[in-house]
């Protein structure tokens, strides 16, 4: 029987295990993939993200991170053409190597890391969640509480929750070549032409990355295709041949959109919990709701007691409550920048 077991090992549940084994759980560590594993991201690092990695993990190693190494922010492209520069001094990180880290130092904390192991359950007993793992057989690890962070497409919330989520569809594609736009930003357009949610432009190394995020993945190549054309067209993009594509989603952010922070002893957090800032910025709330969940459960749960599940969840709830309010700031911020997302002023 663990204390704590912390389903998927990205940024919120690396954070999350990092925690809990550092108080003192017993925490087991689940990863459906083999690490390093691929995550389909942008791998910008705002500050603030940068700030809590290198509070929690120490400094970020050099060998995590792609060229041009520093992030000055972003350039946002709204539906009308107006550009809005946002300077800030970020990071620029393989996601596979990145995560890797973060679940080393985890393992580093105390905590078990068990890889190639997909969750698919958990049920609730008396006094204990009993999570069904599936690795080369089918079987079932106890804890007295589980955090689940297996991303915006959480398989475990879905069984838990019967509840359907939405989602956008994004898309992007690793090409040699050159382009007269500066490497050092995150470029975003908001233009209803080039998507029907946002289209994005950065390099890592020595590849464009070019992006776009839709509600209906059927139409995921014919935007791509216009988004390419318009970069060929305004900056000159010479593109060659695609080395690489990658396809994932992320939660769609809608006026009526609300986190969900968990069911008894299950707690959620990161993309599971529906954490994400405007242009797919999630890695931030990711690492604070990793950060809160697990400073929630070192305040509820003493080893060898059960959990008060009301206690817990509320708990939670408080000390997450101020990253809530940051996310729909941020939201609100970019409604001011673009009618598209102006509906979120009234939410
Ligand atoms: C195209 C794109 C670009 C992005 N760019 C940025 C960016 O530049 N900066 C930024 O801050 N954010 C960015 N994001 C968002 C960011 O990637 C996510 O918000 C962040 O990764 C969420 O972290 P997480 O820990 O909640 O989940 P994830 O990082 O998705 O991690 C979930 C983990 O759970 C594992 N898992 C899934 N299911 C199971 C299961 N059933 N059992 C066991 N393990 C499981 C997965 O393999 C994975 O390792 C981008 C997202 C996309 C799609």
């Amino acid at each position: 029987m663990y204390d704590v077991i912390v389903i998927g090992a990205g940024p919120a549940g690396c954070m999350a295990a990092k925690r809990t084994a550092a108080a003192g759980y017993k925490v087991l560590l689940i990863e459906k993939l083999e690490m390093p594993r691929e995550k389909s991201c942008s791998g910008i690092l705002i500050p603030k993200s940068v700030e809590i990695v290198e509070n929690e993990f120490g400094k970020i190693p050099d060998s995590v991170l792609c060229r041009p190494n520093v992030s000055r922010g972003i350039i946002i492209t709204n539906e009308e053409n107006q550009a809005f520069t946002f300077e800030s001094s970020g990071l620029n990180i393989w996601r596979s190597l990145f995560d890797h880290w973060l679940a080393l130092a985890a393992k580093d904390s105390g905590a078990e890391i068990r890889t190639s192991t997909v969750a698919i359950s958990c049920e609730e007993g008396s006094d204990h969640v009993s999570v069904e793992l599936q690795g080369r057989k089918t079987y079932y690890e106890q804890a007295a509480v589980v955090i689940v962070c297996d991303g915006a497409g959480s398989l475990i919330k879905k069984n838990l929750l019967q509840e359907r989520n939405s989602y956008i569809a994004t898309y992007q594609t690793f090409s040699k070549g050159s382009i007269d736009l500066d490497s050092q930003f995150f470029h975003a357009y908001l233009s209803p032409e080039l998507s029907e949610y946002d289209a994005w432009f950065n390099v890592k190394d020595d590849f464009l990355i070019i992006g776009v995020g839709v509600k209906d993945p059927n139409k995921i190549k014919h935007y791509h295709s216009r988004f390419l054309s318009f970069l060929q067209s305004y900056y000159n993009a010479r593109i060659q041949p695609q080395v690489k594509e990658e396809r994932w989603i992320i939660p769609y952010i809608t006026p009526g959109h609300s986190v969900t922070l968990g069911k008894g002893r299950v707690l959620f957090a990161g993309e599971a919990a529906n954490f994400l800032n405007p242009m797919g910025e999630g890695i931030s709330s990711a690492l604070v709701s990793g950060c809160k969940v697990a400073e929630a459960i070192q305040s509820v749960y003493t080893k060898g007691h059960i959990v008060n599940a009301q206690q817990l969840i509320k708990t939670y709830e408080k000390y997450v409550l101020q990253e809530r309010q940051y996310m729909i700031r941020q939201w609100e911020l970019l409604a001011r920048v673009s009618p598209k997302f102006s509906d979120f002023l009234s939410s």
